[in-house]
Order: C-alpha cells, then structure tokens, then sequence
C-alpha cells in the first residue's frame, strides 16, 4: 500500500465555460485562417486526445493507485466520435491548424483509428495543402498497426520511450511491459515510412537519468531523433517534485562528456524542442549522426510562441497543457441553439476563445507556489493528451 496521499478534483465534469461571445449571433467570427490571441500567437497546431484510456501505468501520468480497476474513465458516448472529431478539426483547420497530433491516453487502443486518420488526412489547409498528421504512442500496439496507420495517411510517429534497461522501464511503465516490443514497433515504423521517428523520453531524476547516455547512444546514426523531457507538473496525481526534474542544461552537459554536441536553429517558429545536432570531429554538425532535442518545459518557458490547442477526449478545448478548464464544444456540435449553423457558430466560438487567450502557465510556474503550481487542480495529461 503507498502511503502517498495524492489529491484528486475530477475536473472533467465541471468547471466548463463557453464565453457568451462565443455563442453570439451578433458577433460571429469567420474564420480566415490568421486566428491570434491576447498575445499575437497564431493557431497552427491542434492536438486530440481520442482516448482517456491506457494500457501503462507511467508514475508520471497515470499512477496505479489512482487509474485503477475503479477509476472512472469516460463512457463511450462521451467520446467525440470520428465523425465528431473531423467536423471540429475541420473547423479549426479553417483558422489556420497545419498540424494534427493524434494522442490519450494511448491513442492506438482506441478502435479503428485508421479510419478517423483517413478522414483527417482528406482535410486541407487554408493554402490548399494536405495536413501534418502525427500521433505519440507509446510504441506497444505500433508494430501491429505501423503498416495500416501509413496506408490511412498518417506521416510520422512520436513513440515514447525512458530507457534501454528493461527492469527500469518495466518499473516506469508499472504493467511489466519489455523495450523489446516498443523497440519493434519503432522498427516496425520505420519500415512503414512513418519517419522521421520522434522518440521522447522522460527524464526523471532518480529513476532513469542513468538511461540518458545508453539511449543516445542507440538513437544516434539511426535517423531517429531522441528528444528528452523535463519531468512535468500536469495534472494532480503524479506527486511532482522539483527535485526529481532534471534540467535539460544537464542533460545535455552529460551527453557532451561523451559525445559533441552543436547547436541547431530551430526547425520552426513554436517548436517546443532545442535541437542539438551530432558533432563531427571537427566539432561541425554530421547530418549522418542526426540530432537530439530537450524539452524544457519546466526550466525554460516556451509560452511565448505557443500556438497549440488540445481538444479532449469528450470535445472540450483547453488553451494550455496547465489549464483547470475546457471549453465545451460537444454540446456545440451535439445541440446547437435552434435554428443556427452549427459549424459557423463552432468556428465563430473557436475564435472568440482563442481571441481570449492569455495563458503562459509555464512562465508564470516560477511565481507559483514551488511545489503544486495553481494548487494542484488541473486536468490529467492522459484526459486532455500529451
Ligand atoms: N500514451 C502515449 C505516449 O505515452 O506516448 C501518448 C500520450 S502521453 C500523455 C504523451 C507524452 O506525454 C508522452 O511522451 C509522455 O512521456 C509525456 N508525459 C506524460 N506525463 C508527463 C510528465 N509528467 N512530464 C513530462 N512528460 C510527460
Ligand atoms: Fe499511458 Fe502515455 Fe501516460 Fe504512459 S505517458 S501512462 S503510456 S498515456
Ligand atoms: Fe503552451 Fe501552456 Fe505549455 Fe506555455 S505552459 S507552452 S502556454 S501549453
């Protein structure tokens, strides 16, 4: 039994507002595709979350003794349905999204999600061109669905992966899950053409920084891109600490000691990652020894080009990964107010909320209180997607 006491505010069901703006006929916005908001950040990427439901029990996103046998995780007719899905990415893509990440919980445990990817992938942008469409997985139902997933238009895929040593990812991953599966479905998605491959690891001091080196070690020379991540504050359960972060300054500094490392310009504007490419031995970067890339969500606050959004699982916006509250577009689509357009008030009230925005947890974290942030109220990662 863990003695941890861990608080937990179920914000799913509560909290959600629709800004009166949002919904008035007088003040429709159409979208144009040159959506900002309070802080002239465009809207270009959108993140959906279609499952709340996981087959790993991370510490840091979904510990044991909170997801367990009598969690209540969302009813089916909760869910956004794919028709759902695409009727609101649509709308979004006409404000200006390029890019759609697919994630969860674990995305590939919701049924027949190629099919939802074969609708996404017949959208296109503003200028006519197809989507960026990429999913984060977890890598364990990859090497059976790699193949059908690229067929349905998929690009690319992020497999999370925090360490080579099995007994310590079996521990991280809390369900006994070997790397060798995650491994083969990382093979298994190179074959299918999903790369570049992203692998993202979560470093968390104490338990798997000694990972570090041997991970870049294997990715390195391989095409795949490892990016390492600072252990973050989302939701309420996972008992964060500061001093379990290791910062991505450190991080770096160790790969250094091995292998040299050299800068790289960002790839583009509201990229959340550094990169850092492979040196030769003239200490100039060797595109043949690819790149990494730290996610410094925590140490080094990258609010200020911001440009994503996150629908969740059951349809409701949030601004930030940090945010206590969503806003409900369910009920927008489900029942709209009689006699109105459903999608033009969907895009105007789109427009109202992301005109409003404001939010910056990740520089304001500092003048928080330390340890819990806002107070621990937030929304869990695996609800409202990675
Ligand atoms: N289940 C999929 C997976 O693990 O890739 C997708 C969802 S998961 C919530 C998305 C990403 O969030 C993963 O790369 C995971 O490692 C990361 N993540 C979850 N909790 C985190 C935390 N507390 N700090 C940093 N990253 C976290
Ligand atoms: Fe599941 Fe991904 Fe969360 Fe791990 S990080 S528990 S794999 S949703
Ligand atoms: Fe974006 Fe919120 Fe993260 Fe800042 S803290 S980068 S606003 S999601």
């Amino acid at each position: 039994m863990s003695e941890r006491v861990i608080p937990l505010v179920d914000q799913r069901h509560t909290g959600f507002r629709t800004p009166a703006a949002a919904l008035s006929t007088d003040q429709l916005i159409q979208p144009n595709g040159l959506l900002t908001d309070t802080l002239g950040r465009p809207l270009s990427d959108l993140r959906i979350s279609v499952t709340d439901r996981c087959n790993f029990r991370c510490s840091y996103c979904m510990p044991k003794e909170i997801f367990d046998k009598d969690y209540a995780y969302l009813p089916q007719s909760a869910l956004l349905s794919f028709e759902e899905i695409t009727r609101v990415a649509k709308v979004f893509v006409a404000h200006g999204v390029k890019k759609l990440r697919l994630t969860g919980g674990e995305p590939l445990l919701r049924k027949n999600l190629e099919v939802l990817i074969g609708q996404l992938s017949a959208l296109r942008t503003v200028d006519g061109q197809p989507l960026d469409i990429t999913l984060t997985t977890n890598g364990s139902l990859l090497a059976r669905k790699a193949h059908a997933l690229k067929a349905a238009g998929l690009k690319r895929v992020t497999v999370s992966l925090d360490g080579l040593d099995d007994e310590v990812f079996r521990r991280m991953n809390d369900v006994d899950f070997p790397v060798r599966d995650v491994l083969e479905g990382i093979a298994a998605a190179r074959e299918a053409g999903l790369g570049p491959i992203k692998v993202n690891m979560v470093v968390k001091r104490g338990t798997n920084e000694h990972e570090i080196l041997p991970m870049a070690r294997h990715f390195r020379g391989t095409g795949t891109v490892l990016r390492f991540i600072e252990y973050m504050d989302v939701g309420a359960t996972n008992g964060w600490r500061m001093d379990e972060v290791m910062p991505s300054a450190e991080v770096v500094q160790h790969i250094q000691s091995e292998l040299p490392l050299v800068q790289l310009e960002p790839s583009a504007p509201g990229e959340t990652a550094e990169r850092w490419g492979y040196a030769d031995a003239n200490g100039h970067h060797d595109p043949a020894l690819g790149e990494i890339g730290v996610i410094s969500s925590v140490t080094q606050a990258f609010c200020r080009d911001c440009n994503r959004a996150r629908l969740s699982t059951e349809g409701k916006l949030f601004l930030c990964l940090f945010a206590e509250n969503g806003y409900d577009l369910r009920s927008l689509i489900r029942q709209p107010p009689e006699g109105q357009d459903g999608d033009a008030l969907l895009a105007s009230a789109i427009g109202h909320i992301w005109q409003g925005r404001g939010d910056r947890y990740s520089e304001l974290r500092a003048t928080l209180s330390p340890d819990t942030g806002t107070g621990g109220r937030r929304v869990e990662m695996s609800y409202i997607g990675g």
